[in-house]
């Protein structure tokens, strides 16, 4: 059986001359004409491919990107008009492979189709499959018997929990993925408290007195170090 590929057109006739393109080529096609079925019909998961153009009555193609999210399994080539240079960006950081300007050549609309299956396999309905390997760790973070658990906003040492505030668990979360480079006050400062943060410089300070209070010294380690008149390192050795 050929891939399946979802084309997702508003221009009937373009969608039409696609899809018998594709089909001569051996795949399977479907087509959604707006952004609501599109999304609807990606969401089943049971493609290889999508074809996505932008420009779509009700949700336009780079919504339904957003809605499908960056973990969506399957890969989306967009269709963008000439010239729609901030639409390809957005379309490519929201998680597209490709992206092919209309007009196009059907050649090589087919070429960059080729290309995206070989690159972006989705292997048969078990989309998720494939990052398994690294989901378990995923999101996971750790200094020796240290582990901090992102998406379950969890931290242990040896297994013991350790309560953290909002912001602590940010400051400890950017200081354990950055082991070995020193974090300045001002970069923590804007990590934890954002851009528009206005106060004293000396909040990321109090954050780390209290971390160390909550693990350095509670476990007897030395895990965040301070970098005179730098700032602050957690050491990876
Ligand atoms: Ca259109």
């Amino acid at each position: 059986m050929g891939a399946k590929i979802l084309v997702v057109e508003d221009e009937e006739k373009l969608a039409r001359f696609i899809e018998l393109e594709l089909i001569h080529e051996g795949y399977d096609v479907e087509k959604a004409f707006d952004g609501r079925s599109a999304l609807e019909k990606a969401e089943s998961g049971e493609y290889s491919l999508i074809l996505l153009d932008i420009m779509l009555p009700e949700i336009n193609g780079l919504e339904v990107m957003r809605r499908l999210g960056k973990e969506f399994p399957t890969p989306v080539i967009l269709l963008t008009a000439r010239d729609a240079v901030m639409d390809k960006v957005a379309g490519l950081d929201a998680g597209a492979v490709d992206y092919i300007t209309k007009p196009f050549a059907i050649e090589e609309l087919l070429a960059r189709i080729r290309v995206a299956l070989k690159l972006h396999p989705v292997s048969d309905g078990m989309a998720d499959k494939k990052t398994d390997q690294s989901s378990d760790e995923e999101g996971i973070y750790r200094w020796h018997d240290l582990c901090l658990d992102e998406k379950k906003h969890r931290v242990t040492y040896k297994g013991n929990e350790i309560t953290l505030t909002n912001r602590e668990f940010i400051m400890l979360k950017v200081l354990l993925t950055n082991q070995d480079i020193v974090m300045t006050r001002d970069t923590l400062l804007e990590k934890v408290c954002g851009y528009d943060y206005v106060g004293e410089t000396n909040v990321v300070d109090v954050y780390i007195r209290f971390l160390r209070s909550k693990i350095d010294e509670v476990f007897d380690i030395k895990m965040i170090q301070t970098v005179r008149g730098v700032g602050y390192v957690i050491k990876s050795e």
